[in-house]
């Protein structure tokens, strides 16, 4: 028996009882990350939650197929192999180690399957030649193309249509398109890219058939659950709905859930603005398990403002945590006795908030009160009651990953780095704050102030960089 379970669905953005086409059987695709750099504590927050909902589904008792792919196969990569002169796909390989690394180091259970989309070139390939004998592509110079208009239910899951959508794209004059909304499914090979095979000639993929081509190829046709970040409902998401149905000619996917962004200084956090902190920069200096846990201590459908707040309490929380772990594993009982029944209703107590649509935050409110009371009355626990201590602990190791190593080695890295939170605990509103003050001081050429600013936030490993507009954008140095 699985336990009952509601989802947020983004398709009919209602929250509603998880229903598997095969009961107790769960079909689970995430998109996964861009293998050119680094991640950053942005992509953690998606990885993070595709983890949670492996866990809770498990955790209630459903058998999962969890499909989490890698793009390595993209304009990014090639551009940044380029730029260091290395091939694209072997660049593309090794940012996979090292985001593998990542993963490990947050604590993930490894997914069913991790697929990239330079091992499912026969798939993709095949799914477009699908798409075009369906009626949905047509090919124009070598370049495949998928026809919008072809598929009425275009928009269904962003909830934009066809005509707004028309109005806000600007159209090429030289365009091959034939609506202003119709997307790439197949691109010629241009000279030093990566490459393949295929019946319109030698090219590579469009960024969304990956997805609908791996999801068919571990998954079949028709998907439980898809999840990704909240940016790539459009179109990313919009178009794997698009190509899947229209290739397949059944319903690609009957619930999708989206997080949030993690915020930085109001903005996204993310490669292109600038304002990233690194996963293993945050690892290094406080431990996965510190990530995870500001990760999963908000609902994943809210925002994440990051902030030296955030992080302090994920720090003074999964000390607590640990802590207590460490030592209920030396707790004696008093003897035979019913299970306190405070004690006895926390795991049925967490498993309530994770079944309304996975509230970790729910989840994790409730054992700190059990955390509370169990210490209060710590030389009064019978057989069954520290039992149950010990259960409600692996409930939340394995529904939410927030206790997943030796709780000493998590403690002696607290330790270690107790005092330190420099450069990680960058505080945005504080460096608009001084750029602001900067722009004053400039404006009243009182350059000795300007110059004072720049270099107190120069030591704080902050990049400025003052832009022709007048205005002054800021990164943290690499
Ligand atoms: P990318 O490598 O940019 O394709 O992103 C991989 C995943 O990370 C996607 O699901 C994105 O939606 C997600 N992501 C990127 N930046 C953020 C952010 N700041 N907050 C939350 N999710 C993000
Ligand atoms: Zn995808």
């Amino acid at each position: 028996m699985v336990r009952e379970l509601k989802i947020h669905n983004n398709l009919t953005r209602k929250k509603e009882v998880f229903e598997p086409i095969e009961a107790g059987k769960v079909k689970f695709y995430s998109c996964g990350p861009t293998t050119y750099d680094f991640l950053h504590i942005g992509n953690a927050r998606a990885l993070v939650v595709g983890d949670l909902f492996n866990r809770v589904l498990k955790a209630f008792g459903f058998e999962v197929t969890f499909v989490r792919n890698y793009t390595d196969v993209d304009d990014k990569i090639i551009d940044r192999a380029k730029e260091l002169n290395r091939d694209p796909i072997e660049h593309a390989a090794l940012f996979v180690k090292e985001c593998e690394k990542d993963m490990n180091s947050l604590g993930m259970m490894p997914a069913t399957f991790t697929p990239k989309v330079s091992e499912t070139m026969p798939e993709i390939i095949q799914m477009i030649q699908d798409i075009i004998k369906n009626g949905s592509g047509y090919v124009v110079d070598g370049e495949v193309l998928f026809n919008v208009p072809t598929f009425s239910e275009y928009g269904k899951l962003s909830k934009k249509d066809l005509d707004s959508l028309q109005h806000g794209i600007r159209v090429e004059v030289d365009s091959k398109k034939k609506h202003p909304s119709d997307f790439v499914l197949w691109k010629p090979a241009k000279a030093g890219e990566p490459s393949w095979e295929s019946p319109w000639g030698k090219g590579r993929p469009g960024w969304h058939i990956e997805c609908s081509a791996m999801a068919k190829k571990f998954l079949g046709p028709t998907l439980d659950l898809h999840h990704g970040g909240v940016d790539l409902m459009f179109p990313h998401h919009e178009n794997e709905i698009a190509q899947s149905e229209a290739a397949n000619k059944c319903p690609f996917c009957h619930n999708w859930a989206h997080n949030e962004f993690l915020n930085f200084g109001s903005e996204k956090m993310s490669k292109s603005l600038g304002n990233v902190i690194k996963i293993r920069d945050f690892v290094e200096k406080f431990g996965g398990q510190v990530l995870r846990h500001v990760l999963l201590s908000v609902h994943y459908r809210a925002r994440l403002e990051w902030s030296d707040e955030v992080i302090q309490r994920a720090l003074d929380e999964v000390k607590r945590i640990h802590e207590f772990v460490d030592e209920s594993k030396d707790y004696k009982s008093i003897g035979p006795g019913p299970c306190d029944s405070e004690i006895e209703k926390c795991v049925e107590k967490m498993t309530d908030e994770l079944s309304n649509d996975f509230n970790s935050a729910g989840a994790l409110g409730h054992y700190f009160s059990f955390l509370r009371y169990v210490k209060s009355i710590k030389d009064q626990l019978s057989e069954a009651s520290l039992r149950q201590v010990h259960q409600t602990n692996k409930f939340l190791a394995d529904a939410t990953g927030l206790i997943n190593k030796e709780p000493k080695t998590v403690l002696e890295q607290l330790l270690k780095n107790d005092q330190d939170t420099s450069q990680i605990d960058i505080d945005a509103a504080w460096i608009e704050q001084l750029l602001e003050e900067r722009k004053v001081a400039k404006a009243s050429k009182n350059w000795g102030r300007a110059d004072e600013i720049r270099n107190e936030l120069t030591a704080k490993k902050i990049v400025l960089k003052d832009n022709p507009d007048g205005s002054t954008s800021w990164k943290i140095q690499s």
